[in-house]
């Protein structure tokens, strides 16, 4: 049992928060809860502290529409929170989308589907960062946050919390993608709310921290890790993992055997002097 929870005590911690906070949402629509009101772009804990996605917020400003001052606040609470735990925490802890994306990686590995697409990967990992530009310059172009209007996290949300519409479809799509066309596609690819929160955690405190010392190379870690060119330093160094594509989904720390990974708070003087 002990170690059982201690290969999966994280994973259980994320599925805990994802559907607690999908419940909470389904709570208040449902019944009318109070502890968490709102929707992922933009929500109320306890109808006092706001929250709100910097990203959605900045395609709002690209947009031009003037920005209340609640959503300030809480775009203020939001980075505050993110700068702390890391910014793609969103991407392992609370999207929906995690779910999906999660489910067709674990059966990548059960049917050695990865063996199978050895090929060059047929898209950049930056892509990303390149729709993130793009979906800002739409939202200038045609005065809508634009990426909001096409977001299948949004989608997700709004279908689990107020009843699937079309949803379905593009969860379907992301999952066929990542099953069948590239290992984490979607998320690690083409998300661009992934990609903002990306550039977030670059900044962030708590952090992966790697011990060589202790690391027998068996890889496991980078088996299971979902943008494991992060974890480059593995076996050679003991290093940070300092990429803000860490998604601190602390699945490297519980399939080590050999207490190699931990989580630890940045030392930035220490980081500066190793030229990160
Ligand atoms: S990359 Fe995008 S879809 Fe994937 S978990 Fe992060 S925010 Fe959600
Ligand atoms: S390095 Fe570890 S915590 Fe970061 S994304 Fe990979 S498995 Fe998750």
């Amino acid at each position: 049992m002990s170690k059982l929870w201690n290969n999966y005590r994280y994973l259980i911690l994320r599925r805990f928060t994802q559907i607690g906070l999908l419940v909470l949402f389904f709570g208040a629509n449902a019944w009318g809860w109070k502890i968490l009101t709102g929707n992922l772009s933009s929500s109320e804990i306890l109808g006092v502290i706001p929250m709100s996605d910097p990203y959605a917020v900045l395609q709002m400003v690209a947009a031009g529409a003037v920005v209340a001052t609640d959503l300030l606040i809480g775009v203020a609470v939001v980075t505050l929170f993110y700068f702390i735990v890391g910014g793609r925490a969103f991407c392992s802890w609370v999207c929906p989308i995690n779910l999906v994306t999660d489910s067709a990686n674990y059966l990548r590995r059960v049917f050695d589907i990865d063996r199978a697409q050895k090929t060059k990967q047929p898209i950049t990992r930056n892509m990303r960062y390149w729709i993130l530009g793009l979906s800002l310059l739409v939202s200038a172009f045609m005065g809508i946050a634009a990426f909001e209007f096409v977001s299948p996290i949004s989608m997700m949300h709004r279908g689990i919390v107020f009843g699937m519409g079309f949803g379905w479809a593009a969860i379907a799509l992301i999952f066929l993608f990542d099953l069948f066309v590239l290992k984490n596609g979607w998320c690690g690819h083409v998300c661009p709310l992934g990609g903002f929160y990306s550039l977030l955690g670059k900044f962030s405190f708590i952090r992966v921290h790697h011990l060589e010392e202790n690391c027998t190379l068996c890889m496991k870690c980078k088996v299971v890790c979902p943008e494991k060119q992060v974890l480059h330093m593995i076996g050679k160094e003991s290093l940070p993992v300092l990429s803000g594509e860490c998604t601190n989904c602390a699945r490297c720390i519980e399939v080590c055997d050999d207490d190699a990974l931990r989580f630890s708070i940045r030392d930035f003087i220490q980081n500066k002097k190793m030229g990160e």
